[in-house]
C-alpha cells in the first residue's frame, strides 16, 4: 500500500493490512517469522555503528518482525514512530529510564499497574534520586499543584487498573505541556481502538501488548509510540543498551493477533457494558466500577475520549467477608480466576483487603473487590455463570 492511500483508510482495515507486504522472495502474502539472531554485514562490517538499532544487525538491535509490528502499532495509534518491547513492564521501564535523570520529578497517578508504583515509587526514587509524587489525577487543580520547576513527565492510566478511574487526557496533556513536561498515557485497558492518547495530546502511549492487541492470552510484549525524536533515544536505551528486545516470534503471534484487534475489543466493550448493567441488578454487589456506566464519577469525561465503547475491564465489591469472595471464585464454570486481561476467555481475581496499595484507592475498594476482564464468550453465558454464583452465595 502507498503512504498516501493507507492514510485514507479506515482503522478495520489499517488493522488488517499495516506491516504486512507480499513476501519478495517467495511470493508468500504473509510475511514470514525472521528467528535468525544476526543478519549479513556489509562488505565493510568495521564502519558499522554496533549500537544501531535502525539497521539489521543482531536481533537485540531490532529485526524483521519487530520492524513489521512497530509500522502497525504506530499507524494504529496515530504516533509517528513506535518501538516494541518484551513486556508492558519493559516498554514502561524504557520509557522511565531513558527520559528521567536524578534530580527529576515525576507526577503520576493513584492508579496505576503495579510495577509503575515499584519503578517510580521505590527504584528510580531510591536508587537514581528521581523525586515522585503520587496524585489522583481524576484532580486537575492538584495535578497543577503538584508542578515543580523540575517536573519532566506525568504519567497516567485512563481508565486505571484495578480502580477503573478516569482522568482528562487532553486536559493534562496541556497541563504538562505549559509547564514544559511529558505526558505518558498506559492505553492497556483501552487498545488504540477504544482510545488513542496521542490524538488526545499526550506524548507517548505505552501498551501491554500481552493484553487486547495479542488478544490471544499467549504472548508478551509491549509498546510506547510517540515522536521520533523521542523514541530514537528509548530505541537506543531501552532495546540495544537495557537488552528489552521482543522475540521475533512473539512480534509475529502479536501481529497476527492485532489483526482481528477491531472485532474482538468491540465484543469485549460490548459484553463488558451488559455484565456491569448486570451486577447494578445484584442486592449482593456493593458497587460496580465501570466508566460505560452513568454513575461513574468521571462518565463524561470517558465519554469525550474513549470510543466504540468503554473497555473490556470492571471492577465490582460484594456485601460480604473475605471468605465469601474466594467461595464465590469456586464456583465459577466458565469465568477463570487468573490475572492478565484481554484474553477470549473471561477471568477474575480477587484484590483482598490486605492490598498495600488500598489507601490510594476510592473508599469502596478498601474491604477487598473483584478486577474482571469479560472475554470474547456469549454474554448471556458470563451472565448466567455469574448469577449461579451469587445465588449459591445468596447474594442475588
Ligand atoms: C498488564 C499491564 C501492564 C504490564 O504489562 P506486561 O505485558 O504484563 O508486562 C502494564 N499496564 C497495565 C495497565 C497492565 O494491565
Amino acid at each position: 500500500m502507498s503512504e498516501n492511500l493507507e492514510k485514507q483508510l479506515g482503522f478495520g482495515t489499517r488493522a488488517v493490512h499495516t506491516g504486512n507486504e507480499i513476501s519478495t522472495e517467495t511470493g508468500a502474502i504473509e510475511r514470514p517469522i525472521t528467528l535468525a539472531n544476526s543478519y549479513a554485514l556489509p562488505y565493510d562490517a568495521s564502519v558499522m555503528n554496533w549500537s544501531d538499532a535502525e539497521k539489521n544487525i543482531y536481533t537485540r538491535n531490532g529485526g524483521a518482525n519487530q520492524r513489521y509490528l512497530q509500522e502497525k502499532i504506530a499507524d494504529l495509534e496515530g504516533g509517528e514512530d513506535c518501538v516494541v518491547l518484551a513486556s508492558g513492564v519493559a516498554a514502561l521501564s524504557g520509557l522511565f529510564f531513558a527520559l528521567l535523570k536524578s534530580g527529576d520529578h515525576v507526577i503520576f497517578s493513584s492508579v496505576t499497574y503495579i510495577a509503575v508504583y515499584r519503578l517510580l515509587n521505590e527504584l528510580f526514587n531510591n536508587k537514581f534520586g528521581v523525586e515522585t509524587t503520587i496524585v489522583d489525577v481524576s484532580d486537575l487543580d492538584a495535578v497543577k499543584a503538584a508542578i515543580k520547576p523540575n517536573t519532566k513527565l506525568i504519567h497516567v492510566e485512563s481508565p486505571g487498573n484495578p480502580t477503573l478511574g478516569i482522568c482528562d487526557i487532553r486536559a493534562l496533556a496541556d497541563i504538562a505541556h505549559e509547564n514544559g513536561a511529558l505526558l505518558s498515557v498506559d492505553n492497556t485497558f483501552c487498545s488504540p481502538y477504544t482510545q488513542r492518547p496521542i490524538e488526545l495530546g499526550a506524548d507517548f502511549s505505552v501498551e501491554s501488548l500481552t493484553k487486547y492487541i495479542n488478544g490471544h492470552g499467549d504472548a508478551m510484549g509491549g509498546s510506547i509510540t510517540g515522536k521520533k525524536e523521542y523514541l530514537d533515544i528509548i530505541r537506543a536505551q531501552a532495546q540495544v543498551n537495557l537488552g528489552g528486545t521482543i522475540s521475533p516470534f512473539n512480534a509475529w503471534l502479536i501481529m497476527r493477533g492485532a489483526v482481528t484487534l477491531p472485532m474482538r475489543m468491540q465484543k469485549h466493550n460490548d459484553n463488558a457494558m451488559k455484565v456491569a448493567r448486570f451486577l447494578k441488578t445484584v442486592k449482593g454487589v456493593s458497587f460496580v466500577a465501570y466508566p460505560g456506566l452513568e454513575d461513574h464519577k468521571d462518565h463524561e469525561i470517558a465519554k469525550s475520549q474513549m470510543e466504540n465503547g468503554f473497555g473490556g475491564m470492571l471492577s465490582f465489591g460484594l456485601n460480604a467477608d473475605h471468605d465469601t469472595y474466594n467461595r464465590f471464585v469456586s464456583h465459577l464454570k466458565v469465568i477463570t480466576s487468573a490475572v492478565s486481561l484481554g484474553h477470549a476467555g473471561s477471568l477474575i481475581v480477587f484484590i483482598g483487603e490486605k492490598d498495600e496499595r488500598q489507601y490510594l484507592y476510592p473508599e469502596e475498594f478498601h474491604n477487598g473487590f473483584f478486577r474482571f476482564s469479560t472475554g470474547l464468550e456469549d454474554a448471556e453465558d458470563i451472565i448466567e455463570d455469574l448469577k449461579q454464583a451469587f445465588e449459591k452465595e445468596n447474594l442475588l
